[in-house]
């Protein structure tokens, strides 16, 4: 039943977006008479699509169901690697291997849910709706240079632009303020209560993960905030974890994709560190160095990110992914237990960095932190200054392009090809991928699992650098190859 209201669905959804096109190229032909630039006219002979893909291939299908069935599990694995044998990930497969353990054993002696676990989590996601929801943000009022408050969204492919409230800022700096509070005065709670809860807190991230992908399955079917946006597949697995609407909404205000891409996850994430130094305090009476730069430096990169909430929604997650298992599960489950690796390892394996060590570390993650950041500064001024700004000190060199919405619209965009956007296509990645090698090398050389991060991320930054590409293809046509031929490297110069 529901397989086949999927097809029907799909099928008239597809109609409907075939007929908008129609109507836009019919639209188009009508207007070309004023001489259209070159990008226009490529885009008027062949109908485009920029938005997510309505077909799904067998490799795509794969990988969903593969990431489906065994992601939960690779989490698990690398928790209790950490619980069970000291973060080791050879120590359990050889020990599988050699029969000194299996499957059902590993599984029995990790900790299973709590109620305990289940009130802390129940009550972290709760307060964190609150502040999202309830406390209209007046950081912006305060900080000069922040943006926050009510901000809009990019351009959807179907033509829409969303309001947001931006309050990320605010909700850390609240979360935090009563963190530090309940450490030195209130003791409430133990500063530790992250980490020893954090298996039965996994099961609960995943009841939540599952619970909400599923509902917002449900609800692209029955009642989608935006219709038009809605992409469907017409395959069960692909959509469930792809996700069908674009900005799935409960009322004109939560918006399921700001909420769950930067909190509980990321508000999390410092929280989780601070739980894991004092961890280190209470086993061992102090606090190691590289414990201190995993919480610096991945600080800075929340701070970062809270700081430019505005500015995120304009990232591929907000303005092309749509909310399915993905972005659900992942930001409630796979954000929080694989992010903070590094400081979970050095609770287990506190290592004290030497001075060279720790300032290597030190500089390569500022220096990482600072190309990302200027990279994303730079493409932000350029846009919002539609070019009249400097970059480096000189007037930006660009590419002029030309798009079009599923609605008809034409509009038109402009690809830098100066500063950091002139160097290689993808800077932005590259810094972040050497601030994320630099929170590995903290941990030191002896284990493998801290280095699992560097290379996540070195998956997903080059996987998302050529869905990017694809989609400014699609998107750009004939312009975005001039502009690559342009800049012809993605993330290194002479190298890829
Ligand atoms: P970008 O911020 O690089 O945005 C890509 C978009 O920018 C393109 O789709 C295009 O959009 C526009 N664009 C591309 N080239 C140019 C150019 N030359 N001039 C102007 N605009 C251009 O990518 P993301 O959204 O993926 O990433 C945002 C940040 O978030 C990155 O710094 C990334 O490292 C970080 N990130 C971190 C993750 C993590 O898990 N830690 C995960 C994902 C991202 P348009 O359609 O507007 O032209």
């Amino acid at each position: 039943m529901l397989l086949m209201k999927t097809r029907e669905v799909a099928q008239h959804h597809r109609y409907n977006y075939i007929m908008t096109t129609a109507d836009a190229v019919r639209k188009r032909h009508k207007g070309s008479s004023n001489g259209a630039r070159a990008g226009v006219k490529d885009q008027e002979k062949e109908p485009v699509q920029w938005g997510r893909a309505w077909e799904v291939d067998w490799f795509s299908l794969t990988a969903v169901i593969l990431l489906l069935c065994f992601a939960p599990f690779i989490v698990f694995f690398f928790i209790m690697a950490c619980d069970q044998y000291q973060c080791s990930i050879s120590h359990p497969l050889l020990d599988l291997y050699n029969g000194e353990a299996t499957l059902l054993t590993i599984w029995n002696r990790a900790p299973s849910f709590t109620w305990a676990a289940a009130k802390i989590y129940a009550i972290w996601v709760t307060f964190q709706v609150v502040l999202y929801m309830c406390v209209p943000d007046i950081m912006h009022k305060i900080l000069p240079g922040y943006v926050g408050g009510v901000q809009d969204g990019a351009r959807t492919p179907a033509g829409l632009i969303n309001k947001y409230e931006v309050n990320g800022l605010q909700c850390w700096i609240i979360t935090h303020a009563l963190w530090v509070a309940n450490a030195q005065y209130f003791h409430w709670f133990s500063p530790t209560i992250i980490i020893d809860n954090w298996i039965p807190l996994l099961w609960c991230t995943n009841i939540l993960g599952y619970a909400v992908s599923t509902f917002a399955f449900i609800k692209a079917y029955l009642f989608p905030t935006n219709p038009e946006d809605c992409k469907f597949t017409g395959n069960i697995f692909y959509n469930y974890m792809m996700g069908i609407e674009f900005n799935p909404r409960i009322g004109k205000w939560f918006d399921f994709k700001l909420f769950f891409n930067g909190r509980p996850g990321i508000v999390a994430w410092t929280l989780i560190n601070l739980s894991y130094a004092a961890k280190q305090q209470e086993l061992y009476g102090y606090v190691t160095n590289s414990m201190i730069l995993v919480n610096v430096l991945q600080a800075i990169y929340v701070l970062d990110f809270f700081w430019n909430e505005a500015w995120y929604l304009r990232t591929i997650d907000i303005c092309h992914d749509h909310f399915g298992w993905y972005l659900g599960w992942g930001d409630c489950v796979w954000l929080p237990f694989l992010y903070t690796l590094q400081g979970l390892y050095l609770v287990y394996n506190p290592v004290q960095l030497s001075t060279p060590h720790a300032a290597g570390v030190l500089i390569l993650g500022l220096v990482g932190y600072y190309i990302f950041r200027s990279t994303n500064h730079q493409k932000d001024l350029f846009r919002r200054t539609e070019g009249n700004c400097n970059i480096w000190g000189k007037k930006p060199t660009f590419i002029e392009c030309s798009y079009r919405s599923a609605d008809g619209g034409i509009h038109k965009s402009k690809l830098m090809t100066s500063g950091f956007w002139g160097v290689a296509r993808h800077m932005n990645y590259t810094g972040d991928l050497m601030g994320s090698l630099a929170y590995c090398l903290a941990c030191g050389g002896e284990h493998l699992l801290p280095y699992f991060y560097i290379v996540y991320m070195t998956i997903l930054l080059v996987h998302r650098c050529i869905r990017d590409e694809h989609r400014c293809r699609n998107k750009y046509g004939k312009d975005w190859e001039r502009y690559t031929a342009a800049v012809s490297y993605r993330l290194l110069p002479n190298i890829f």
